[in-house]
């Protein structure tokens, strides 16, 4: 079979609903394919509470940019970075096409961020500061009242009546090219495989965390650990940037990182994070710390303590805490997974039931506590009850750790979604290695690369939403330039 529309949207995420929404709104005739049924539709965006980097519903976190550029890549050539001060037309080619966190991306988005959401409360969305699993934090956040899920179904809904076709159970295979244009794409359905939809083409389809054979071919032996932090993961097996670049389209995004979060393996919770390591200690299977649990606010170190929790023997650590962590308020919100701590009266009994050698976590709590200081406890905010002359340090909420019963989780590094995808322009037009648009090729979410080092934390689910709109409207014009 094949069928002609103006606009085909590949995934039914954040990006692919905004973009086929947006491109309906401009009155184009709309598809939209889905890999999952009706009922699982929306990938990593379906399990998400939607945080967004915003200081209210119309203006950017102050650190939003700022964090961006201090990530914006690996030792950048300052004088191709000194280009892009230029106006965009003036920019090299190979700036165009650079791998790197393009500042007028980056710009663009903090830009389109207010107006985006004034678009999704169109669609009935509420924004709120709820409570978060974030009981310190570094920046502000806003989140959509019902997560990722209300995005979704609002969103879905709205495609409907705006006479958006939907093709559920509907995998992307491969593009059409020709004459060096996307023509459409081709597709394998539960009925039929081979099916052609032709049409300029958004690809929205996340990125490759749910493909282990990428992540293995990408990041080498860390994928051997390493599992999706939610069930929509595993849907977004890379296809969309897989096809991209084969017909030419230049990367972008740190292609050897992923977004990760610290989780409890025993769990099949969605994000089942322990987000309590502030409050004790981290220790290896051999019982050994190898971080500063608390250098700062618990947003602001996560990922970079699960990347290290990946690298140990096993790709896993635990964390160890006493009794004194019920003196944290709420502290049952940083820890989101079903399953129950270890929990013993003794160190030794502890490490015995951990499968660690006893001694040598009795050693290690014993060194950590002589290093402990006496001061005022203040669990919400930076304390600086910092140990002394121990290695690595703790920074913060030093208290030691004699107060049983202890408790202990299991954490390894779970993927949250991938940095690397396609590089795009600010229209989300996917870029060749010449940094030109390949004609009616756009791509939007996760697929577009953007990421390097530390994440922007509460960004990804915005990035979607902005660049899903963008390109909706831009592919919608019935001659884009
Ligand atoms: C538990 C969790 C918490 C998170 N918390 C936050 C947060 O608070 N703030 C934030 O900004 N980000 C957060 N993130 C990340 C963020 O949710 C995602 O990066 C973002 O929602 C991705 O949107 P997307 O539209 O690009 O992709 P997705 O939402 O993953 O959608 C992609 C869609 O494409 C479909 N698909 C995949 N391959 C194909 C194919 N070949 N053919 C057809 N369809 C296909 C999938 O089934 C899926 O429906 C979180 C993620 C998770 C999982």
């Amino acid at each position: 079979m094949s069928c002609k529309f103006d606009v085909i949207v590949v995934g039914c995420g954040i990006a692919g609903l905004s973009a086929a929404v947006s491109a309906a709104e401009a009155n184009a005739s709309v598809a939209i394919l889905e890999r999952a049924t009706v009922d699982e539709r929306g990938g990593n965006t379906r399990w998400t509470e939607a945080f967004m980097r915003m200081k209210n519903e119309n203006e950017v976190a102050d650190d939003f940019e700022d964090h961006f550029m201090a990530n914006a890549g690996f030792n950048l050539d300052p004088s191709l970075v000194a280009e892009t001060a230029q106006p965009y037309r003036d920019w090299s080619a190979i700036v165009k096409a650079l791998s790197f966190a393009d500042p007028e991306l980056v710009a663009t988005l903090a830009r389109e961020a207010g107006p985006t959401l004034a678009w999704l409360k169109t669609a009935g969305i509420r924004f709120s500061d709820m409570a978060s699993y974030l009981i310190t934090q570094s920046t502000t956040r806003i989140c959509p009242v019902g997560g990722g899920l209300a995005l979704i179904d609002a969103l879905a809904d709205q495609a409907e009546q705006l006479g958006v076709t939907f093709f559920y159970e509907t995998t992307l295979e491969d593009l059409l090219l020709e004459a060096g244009t996307v023509a459409g794409i081709r597709a394998n359905s539960k009925t039929e495989r081979g099916l052609e939809l032709r049409g300029r083409v958004v690809l929205a389809c996340g990125g490759f965390e749910g493909n282990a054979e990428m992540q293995s071919l990408y990041y080498g032996e860390k994928a051997r650990y390493i599992r999706p932090v939610a069930r929509g993961g595993y849907y977004n097996r890379g296809e969309g940037i897989r096809v991209a670049l084969a017909a030419g389209a230049a990367p972008c995004g740190d292609f050897s990182e992923y977004h990760a979060e610290p989780i409890d393996p025993r769990s099949g919770q969605s994000e089942p994070i322990v987000f309590a390591f502030p409050y004790g200690i981290l220790v290896d299977a051999h019982g050994k710390r190898f971080v500063d649990e608390a250098s700062y606010t618990v947003d602001a170190i996560y990922e970079n303590i699960a990347r290290l929790i990946n690298k140990l023997p096993g790709g896993i650590a635990y964390l160890i805490c006493d009794s004194q962590l019920d003196k944290v308020p709420n502290w049952q919100r940083t820890v989101r997974s079903d399953q129950k701590p270890i929990t013993a009266d003794s160190v030794e009994e502890l490490a015995n039931k951990l499968a660690m050698p006893s001694d040598a976590l009795a050693a290690t709590v014993d060194e950590f506590n002589a290093a402990t200081v006496e001061g005022q406890f203040k669990p919400l905010e930076l304390d600086g009850l910092a140990t002394r002359g121990l290695t690595p340090p703790k920074s913060n909420w030093g208290l030691p750790l004699n107060s049983p019963p202890f408790r202990a989780w299991p954490v390894i590094s779970a993927n949250c979604f991938t940095f690397g995808g396609l590089r795009c322009n600010t229209n989300a037009q996917v870029l060749d290695h010449d940094g030109r648009p390949i004609p009616s090729l756009y791509a939007a979410g996760e697929t577009m690369g953007l990421y390097y080092g530390r994440y922007t934390g509460a960004t990804s689910v915005l990035r979607g939403a902005v660049y899903g709109r963008i390109a909706g409207q831009h592919a919608a014009q019935p001659k884009p330039s």
